[in-house]
């Protein structure tokens, strides 16, 4: 079999050695005779791994100690309503920023809950470039201010961290949490599913800090209250064990692998690596600005529709699998999510370079 690499949106490619870890436990994890999902969440041995769990996430991402975790279910679509249900306060309003497809979302859910200001910072012409983060004439209006870092779809991505004054600012880092170094300093919430870049569908991460806690709304789901949440461990129901299991197991990886700082440089030396052939190619085309180029999501077109489709096929054909852009943008998308090793975007350079001789 030729080697195949996985360049899914999400759920994206776990790290190879995970995996492998996960299936040698799979029958008998520590020495239990059972597996992990056959365990009592409360049990002691579960219990550890989400002590361990949380502390090695904790140390990745240099989270403060005066910010909780919480390891929810309903992915980051149920956050879009989480976070208007828990955090709206006195002012009643919250200011969100729209960049594309997953900022509008949460907008469209969050309008159930909280009466919402909404301002398109991005331009899409001549290209698809963010225009605008500074919002500290406008932001003490407002119970918070959310926005989207990274747009799976389109590419886009937002690197600098807007300026809300005091206000609260919220982030949906689904498709780029541990990515990069972040400030958790700067933020009042981060949350994201686990699915691109944590480990399998299933549970969702809430890095909150203190001070936001406490406020839900009297009718808020006990599973959607962050603080009832806080007080059960994450485990006011049944947890995704075996999800949770999974992270703990990506954590441990990312540490090993040399951190976070190890994993950005990893990261930013492979989209340059194809932005740089994106940039050299005539054939292929990227409508990203340079600043918001997205180190996950790397977008690209030949411009015809039935050339996109050729592309996506035969690259399949040759292990490069799921290229096929999001279907609101068409063209192909290549995830290069951690998990992603610089030699899947090596080959598929090499796979690029024969189809533009062959097709241009
Ligand atoms: C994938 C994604 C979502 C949706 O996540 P679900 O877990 O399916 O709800 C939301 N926001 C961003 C940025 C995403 O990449």
């Amino acid at each position: 079999m030729t080697e195949v690499y996985n360049f899914s949106a999400g759920p994206a490619m776990m790290p190879k050695a995970v995996l492998e870890q996960a299936q040698k436990e799979l029958l008998n994890w520590l020495d239990q005779g059972t597996s992990v999902m056959e365990v009592s969440h409360r049990g002691k041995l579960f219990m550890e791994l989400v002590t361990q769990a949380e502390a090695d996430l904790r140390k990745l991402y240099n989270i403060p100690e005066n910010y909780h975790v919480l390891f929810l279910q309903g992915g980051a679509r149920g956050q879009f309503a989480a976070v208007p249900m828990n955090l709206k306060g006195k002012k009643g309003k919250a200011l969100y920023l729209n960049s594309g497809h997953w900022s509008a979302t949460a907008i469209k859910e969050a309008r159930n809950f909280i009466e919402i200001d909404e301002i398109n910072i991005l331009d899409t012409e001549p290209q698809l470039k963010v225009n605008r983060l500074d919002f500290s004439d406008v932001a003490d209006q407002y119970d918070y201010v959310h926005y989207c870092t990274n747009e799976t779809i389109s590419g886009v991505e937002i690197f600098d961290i807007p300026n809300v004054g005091d206000t609260p600012l919220i982030a949906d880092m689904s498709s780029d949490i541990l990515s990069r170094g972040i400030d958790i300093s700067k933020f009042g919430m981060i949350y994201a599913g686990a699915q691109k870049n944590l480990g399998p569908a299933g549970i969702t991460i809430v890095i909150i800090h203190d001070d936001l806690l406490g406020n839900a709304r009297q009718d808020t789901p006990s599973i959607w209250n962050y603080a009832v949440q806080r007080d059960a461990d994450s485990m006011i129901n049944t947890p995704p064990t075996f999800a949770w299991y999974l992270c703990s197991l990506v954590f441990k990886h990312l540490l090993a692998e040399g951190g976070v700082k190890a994993t950005e440089e990893r990261n930013l030396a492979k989209a340059a690596l194809l932005y740089d052939y994106l940039d050299s190619s005539k054939f292929y085309h990227n409508t990203v600005a340079k600043e918001n180029r997205s180190l996950m999501n790397v977008t690209f077109t030949t411009g015809q529709d039935e050339l996109n489709a050729k592309f996506v096929a035969e690259a399949t054909a040759c292990g490069l699998q799921a290229l096929k852009g999001h279907k609101v943008l068409g063209g192909m998308r290549a995830s290069i999510y951690n998990a992603m090793p610089i030699e899947g975007v090596q080959a598929l350079i090499k796979f690029m370079q024969a189809f533009e001789q062959q097709n241009a």
